[in-house]
């Protein structure tokens, strides 16, 4: 992409009331827009690292076996009432009444939705154990929309369902979305911990909050630090293993939110490995077994030719969430710092000179094998000054900025700056290109 063709609205001054760094730099950088209290226009830088972080979630949901699909953002309101949540969901629920009166609403969540379409379908165990998911448009009137897209009113969420023939089945279901989590969290480049969360009238240790570490994370969080550890980037699990046992290692070590917290067991963990801090609630996994499959009636035969209820679990992610959650973890005093895995280009082409022969040559020539070799480079082809150009490439944080000025062509290099260390390098542009596409 050439930035004279882009569309990239830049903010000079940051808006008051933006108070926390995510926030601040996706409103500078020209990720988003608001258009009312919680509701955001994404812009395409912002559009384009939300769609990154979208795919990965996807990829990582495939791979576990959930099956994706795409349920409505409007619901019809008969749903909620037959689950009983119409009245106990409250002012979160947007209410809405079509023309002929009847009562609708914007989908907060898709518990009833979904047990509705299974047990409208599925009727043997044979067609058991399955994953259905989809990524869709969530609202929610939040009493405190905040801090840019993290508490947003409408937010991108990834919700899976698990139905299962016993409570056995349902715990491998579990077991599997626990361990895509991991695996979808350390690919974005993230450090977040499985946190025990309340389960409610179901009881059981079968909820989990996956968090992110930030000074600006909405609850406390208490863990071994081992745990974090466990989870940092370039971890990956493979689903070939022995499930249960990552699940039961990783559970084993302390991790709890302050509504779970547990001052005496943490005080046993050795003092060195405690760690009090601030985190950003990513994800949220759940089985509840067969809360929403009883007044749907969703049952299957079993084996033994006898319908049963079926077990089911939700697991949510936060993915217009997680936009904001990966700048809180990673950003500097000049700006974001994306993992290369989510950035919007993989690269920047800045060229000092634009108009000069040489340099748009070079600038070119970059351009086209950095294109050709996949990494959607974006080029700085505007005539604005080149301390405009490094400090607005910095801002939207691209792994590498290549630099092309005039006393270099004539040395025959170009200047490559990896955003994260800050470190330069003078390369031809063989070289240049080599380091990035390799
Ligand atoms: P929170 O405690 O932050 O209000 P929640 O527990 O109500 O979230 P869930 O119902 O568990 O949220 O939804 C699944 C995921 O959706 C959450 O883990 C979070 O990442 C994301 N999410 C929930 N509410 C919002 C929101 N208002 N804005 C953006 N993302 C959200
Ligand atoms: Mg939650």
């Amino acid at each position: 992409m050439r930035l004279t063709n882009y569309f990239l609205p830049l903010l000079k001054e940051t808006p008051s009331d933006a108070t926390i760094a995510s926030h601040q730099l996706m409103l500078r950088a020209g990720m988003v827009r608001q258009n009312a209290a919680g509701i955001y226009t994404w812009l395409p830088l912002g559009h384009k690292v939300l769609k990154r972080i979208e795919q990965i979630v996807r990829e990582e949901q495939n791979r576990a076996g959930a099956i994706e699909m795409l349920m409505p953002t409007i619901q019809s309101a008969e749903l909620w009432k037959q689950s009983g949540r119409y009245d106990a969901y409250g002012p979160e629920m947007l209410r809405i009444t079509d023309r002929h009166d009847r009562e609708m609403l914007f989908g907060p969540t898709n518990e009833e939705m979904l047990t509705d379409v299974f047990s409208s379908f599925v009727r043997s165990y044979k067609d058991l154990p399955k994953m259905l998911y989809h990524i869709q448009w969530k609202f929610r009137d939040e009493r405190r929309p905040r801090f840019g897209v993290m508490r947003g009113r409408e937010f991108l969420m990834k919700d899976t369902y698990s139905f299962d023939l016993t409570p056995e089945d349902a715990r491998k279901s579990y077991n599997k979305m626990f361990v895509a989590y991991l695996n979808t969290f350390e690919r974005l480049g993230l450090k977040a911990i499985p946190v025990r969360a309340e389960t409610g009238p179901i009881g059981g240790d079968l909820s989990h909050e996956f968090v992110i570490l930030a000074d600006s994370g909405e609850s406390a969080v208490y863990a071994d630090r081992d745990l974090v550890e466990m989870n940092a980037p370039g971890t990956d699990i493979d689903f070939g293993g022995d499930l249960q046992s990552v699940v039961d290692q990783r559970t084993a070590l302390y991790a709890a939110a302050d509504e779970m917290h547990d001052a005496d067991a943490f005080a046993a963990i050795p003092e060195d490995k405690r760690m009090e801090a601030r985190g950003i609630e990513v994800g949220h996994i759940f089985y509840f077994g067969t809360k929403y499959s009883e007044p749907f009636n969703a049952k299957v035969q079993g084996p033994d030719g006898k319908p049963s209820l079926v077990e089911m679990g939700s697991y949510g992610i936060g993915v217009s969430r997680l936009v904001g959650g990966i700048i809180e973890a990673s950003h500097d005093e000049n700006g974001i710092v994306w993992p290369a895995s989510v950035a919007p280009f993989g690269a920047g082409i800045i060229n000092l000179k634009v108009g000069d022969a040489e340099c748009d040559g070079v600038a070119e020539e970059l351009y086209a094998k950095l294109s050709e070799a996949g990494l959607d480079p974006l080029y700085d082809d505007s005539s604005d000054r080149g301390g405009v150009k490094f400090s607005r490439m910095d801002l939207i944080g691209l792994p590498y900025a290549v630099t092309v000025g005039p006393r270099g062509v004539r040395d025959g290099v170009v200047e490559v700056k990896d955003r994260r260390t800050g470190e330069r390098e003078s390369l031809s542009v063989e070289a240049a290109v080599a380091k990035l596409t390799g």
